[in-house]
């Protein structure tokens, strides 16, 4: 299996980082929206409890927000060497991964053509 480059990572950390704040301020508005329900059905809701774990929520979700926008934008850009990884040149005689400069293989001595 092929690891995942960490670009991908990193682009994925671009799209859930700002959907986070989002769903903090859901979490937010939450126990408000919670009260007007409760008060329309005439039903006692514990808010307090309500917003109490609302409010855990929403510091959780703006934390992990701006760790993955932080990640996703301001991390280290990926390398160009991890953009585009090299062709392995793998000798057809022996199977061994040669350097592309490499005219003889030390692997089994016999010379490449050049392909
Ligand atoms: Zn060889």
């Amino acid at each position: 299996m092929m690891p995942l480059p960490k670009s991908a990572f990193k682009g994925l950390a671009k799209v859930t980082g700002p959907l986070l704040f989002w769903m903090a301020v859901g979490w937010a508005a939450y126990p408000v929206a919670m009260q007007h329900m409760s008060e329309a059905m005439e039903e006692a809701a514990d808010i307090a409890e309500i917003r109490l774990f609302s409010l855990t929520m929403a510091v959780s979700c703006v934390c992990i927000g701006i760790a993955l926008t932080l990640y996703g934008f301001v991390g280290q850009q990926p390398s160009e060497d991890e953009m585009k990884a090299p062709e392995p040149r793998l000798c057809p005689y022996c199977g061994r991964a040669m350097e592309p400069q490499e005219q003889l293989c030390t692997g089994c001595g016999k010379t490449m053509l050049k392909l």
